[in-house]
């Protein structure tokens, strides 16, 4: 992706050597967890089981490569405002813009304590993306997607989340989330979590437009929403898959949905929720 020298977004907010240590002493009654969610699979009740094992705060010092990165993240989140700004116009409606969190080690959230092992995620309550931006190794080793536009769908698919939010969809899956078994609900999230792959794809669709993907970039996007599909992780880590505790859907379906935002370019083909066959 062209990014170097374009404007970034004034949203970022960089709390890289802070850990999550400034709560710590209040205590966590008052947070309650509305709904988290996050980039891979995950019970939001670990991301608070974290809070006594996360490390004190360590001191970070940037690299040159996080340097880089935090500038392109930048880049990835202004052209995200751009173009959802216009299409929320065009719906008749305000985009308000996100928040974005660079953490290292471990961050506080309205939606409780996290640490990187959590992977990136977007809080509905504070409406914050959270990245901690070691998760670009993690992409290149752990889950074989390497490549800049590879971080950019995983910064389009937080985003993602927000418009959600936004939308009502997060309100309305929350509501949803109190009345059903975890197994039953485990099929609305692999819904939400496909809308948002859409709309990754919706993005990419306009930074297309906007001339600054490249050879090889769309293929990474792909390779990425292919790597943290369920199916993948789960025959990765245990050897086998349990489709009832899908909760992101298949690399398959993560792909699909995303090319078909690609393609699109806008909302009107992204409702998962009354796809009959995802
Ligand atoms: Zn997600």
């Amino acid at each position: 992706m062209e990014w170097k020298g374009r404007r970034g977004s004034r949203n970022v907010e960089d709390r890289r050597g802070m850990g999550g240590k400034t709560l710590v002493g209040g205590g966590l009654g008052g947070i309650v967890i509305v709904l988290l969610v996050m980039f891979l699979g995950g019970d939001p009740g670990d991301i608070l089981s974290n809070l006594s094992t996360s490390p004190a705060n360590t001191e970070y010092v940037e690299t040159e490569q996080d340097k880089e990165l935090a500038e392109f993240v930048s880049v990835v989140l202004a052209d995200t405002e751009e173009v959802w700004k216009e299409i929320f116009e065009q719906e008749g409606m305000v985009y308000r813009e996100p928040i974005l969190v660079l953490y290292s080690g471990s961050v506080q959230s309205a939606c409780g304590m996290a640490g990187a092992a959590v992977g990136p995620f977007y809080c509905p309550a504070d409406e914050r993306l959270y990245i901690d931006l070691s998760f670009y190794d993690e992409l290149q080793t752990q889950f074989k997607a390497p490549g800049d536009f590879a971080m950019a769908y995983v910064i389009a698919h937080e985003v993602g989340h927000h418009v959600q939010k936004l939308l009502g969809t997060t309100e309305e899956m929350a509501r949803i989330r109190r009345q059903v078994s975890e197994e039953e609900y485990n099929k609305y999230s692999v819904r939400l979590e496909l809308q948002a792959d859409y709309l990754a794809g919706v993005w990419a669709h306009h930074a297309q437009g906007m001339g600054v993907l490249e050879k090889g970039d769309l293929e990474e996007a792909l390779n990425a929403a292919s790597a943290v599909g369920d199916d993948t992780i789960q025959k990765r880590a245990r050897g086998y898959v349990v489709p009832e505790s899908f909760t992101h859907g298949t690399s398959e379906q993560r792909k699909a949905w995303f090319y078909r935002g690609f393609e699109a370019g806008n909302l009107d083909e992204g409702d998962t929720f009354s796809a009959g066959n995802l």
